[in-house]
């Protein structure tokens, strides 16, 4: 491999972008088209759209779209050359080793030394777990809590040291750059060139990425001082309120089983593991965030949420509920009895009783209204309140059978008249002036000739030559099709297909509109392109007359206007 867009061209063609997409997004074939939710906004029915010949992705809700590299950079939050690697990797294609020609190089280099600090880390966390005298602490803690020794080795727990300088000796003695570590969260800066180490006398959760590199750690505290949870800050590898704890090791069972758990604690999540229930997965300790709703998207629509029964639980609950609705994600809450957690419950009632409470898990909106409704209190006064407060949402739902069931169940639970429901749904639609983002699409302010054209020269390149010195652009008016036309015009024959033609576009607006006029249908059939071909010739050739037309009639030459006026019928009539 002497290049890298040579070991580009071969992992693209390893990879085929259906495969490496579906691993995230749940795609279904549609015509040409795989389409599926997209990853990167909220959307309820699928806009995200995968081509298969064209091997591009575009969506229709938000516009992002590319190649395989585009998608693996933007899901997974990595540059160009990661984005690289990783998918060269994945596909066994070699690459080149010199990357200077790539700008960020240092930050990939710096992700790759923060990945390789994390995992020192990781091990000297989980070593001194298990081997240490002074790791004790953590090792009853773990018994206590009844975690297996095949659990702390599958999640590799740790224990981090009571002390200022524990994992700083071994870094040091790693001869590891103590101001990378900082950088990696695991040591804070105390005036110059001195750090100590920021998780002391702590149970240690390593978190990892779906690639399997530790990102970054949870610390549990073992006695009752505060904070009892740390977490690493955030770092260029570790960004808050977007990982799932346990992730990487349950995403395929939450495809198989199509339904994901989703708990609070890093315990709560070891401890249903070990009693076999594998689709778990953890929030860390945050509210959930609508990144952490859009990674599990890919893999199933059906997510149960167990929140304990605590206040903080409860408004953790109400809180979640628009963002699943946005996401399109059908939620539902299971509630654990007073004073359990799910750690406490399944290690006491084991694992059956604990699917049965899965089973009645009711569905995010009735758990939404019946708190709504507690919260408001009785009386006319709280009806009034629960109405305003739930409005906005069925607005949100949208026409169509979700909102009648929950405007007709809204009714019923708070004895309220379901046509004054209506009636005021009414008046909210009335007076909202907002209109979808969306509702106009690029395409449909396109003039439609403009269109047939540009779709002709991308379903049927071989016609390029033919218009490439013919004044095509008198037939074109859009100023973002004729941009890109050029640049297809210019970059064909040395490229000999349309594959890059991507690149070589500035602006975002043209990248956009080539990936949607690629992924369109082809206007002509293979019979009918030489006939269009030929129209199009003409249709140049009639405007070039019109304007020679206005030109000699302008300067007065009478006997030219109607030369060309002839000529002119005599193109219409052919
Ligand atoms: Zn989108």
């Amino acid at each position: 491999m002497t290049n890298f867009s040579e070991a580009k061209e071969e992992v693209k063609k390893a990879a085929d972008i259906v495969e490496v997409i579906g691993q995230y997004v749940d795609l279904k074939k549609r015509g040409q088209n795989y389409i599926g939710l997209c990853p990167f906004h909220s959307e309820r029915s699928p806009s995200f759209t995968v081509n298969q010949s064209k091997q591009i992705y575009h969506c229709f809700g938000c516009g992002r779209g590319g190649d395989v590299f585009t998608f693996w950079m933007e899901y997974h939050n990595l540059d160009f050359s990661q984005s690289l690697k990783d998918l060269a990797e994945r596909y066994n294609i070699p690459l080149p080793q010199k990357r200077d020609l790539y700008a960020d190089r240092k930050k990939v280099e710096l992700k790759e030394q923060l990945f390789k600090i994390t995992d020192l880390a990781a091990r000297y966390f989980h070593s001194i777990l298990l081997k240490s005298p002074n790791g004790k602490a953590g090792r009853d803690y773990f018994s206590r809590r009844h975690i297996s020794q095949e659990t702390i080795a599958q999640f590799r727990l740790g224990y981090a040291l009571n002390k200022w300088d524990g994992l700083l000796h071994y870094l040091r003695s790693k001869n590891c750059s103590l101001d990378r570590a900082a950088k990696a969260g695991l040591l804070v800066p105390k005036g110059s060139e001195e750090y100590y180490d920021r998780f002391r006398g702590r149970i240690i959760f390593p978190i990892f990425d779906l690639n399997r590199h530790c990102i970054g750690f949870g610390g549990r505290i073992l006695d009752d001082s505060l904070p009892k949870y740390i977490n690493t800050p955030e770092t260029p590898i570790y960004h808050k309120g977007y990982s799932l704890y346990g992730l990487d090791s349950a995403f395929e069972d939450i495809r198989k089983r199509d339904l994901a758990i989703i708990v609070e604690g890093y315990m709560d999540m070891l401890v249903l593991r070990q009693h076999g229930i594998s689709n778990v997965v953890a929030s860390l300790g945050t509210a959930l965030t609508s990144d952490q709703i859009r990674r599990l998207k890919g893999y199933t629509k059906n997510v149960i949420v167990l929140f304990d029964p605590d206040d903080a639980g409860r408004r953790a609950a109400l809180k979640s509920f628009p963002l699943f609705l946005n996401e399109g994600i059908s939620a539902k809450v299971a509630v654990l009895p007073q004073g359990e957690d799910p750690d406490s419950f399944v290690n006491k009632h084991g694992s059956d009783t604990f699917k049965k409470l899965l089973k009645r898990a009711a569905p995010i909106f009735d758990f939404y209204l019946d708190q709504t409704l507690a919260n408001m209190g009785h009386g006319i006064d709280g009806q009034i309140k629960a109405l305003s407060e739930v409005l906005p949402v069925f607005m949100d739902l949208g026409q169509g059978p979700t909102r009648f069931l929950y405007v007709h169940r809204f009714a019923e639970k708070s004895g309220i008249n379901e046509a004054i429901i209506w009636e005021e749904l009414r008046h909210h639609s009335n007076t909202s002036h907002l209109k979808s983002r969306f509702s106009e699409t690029q395409n449909t302010r396109k003039y439609g000739s403009d269109l047939q054209f540009f779709n002709l020269l991308l379903h049927y390149p071989e016609n390029i030559d033919t218009f490439k010195d013919k004044e095509w652009e008198l037939i074109v008016s859009d100023p973002e099709i004729i941009a890109i036309i050029k640049v297809i015009m210019e970059k064909f024959p040395s490229e000999g297909n349309l594959d890059r033609i991507e690149e070589f576009l500035d602006s975002p607006v043209e990248k956009e509109q080539l990936r949607v006029s690629l992924m369109s249908q082809p206007f002509y059939s293979e019979e009918s392109v030489s006939q269009a071909v030929s129209e199009f010739e003409k249709k140049i050739a009639k405007v070039k007359v019109s304007q020679s037309i206005r030109k000699a009639s302008a300067e007065g030459d009478m006997e030219m206007v109607n030369r060309l006026i002839r000529k002119k019928q005599d193109l219409d009539s052919r």
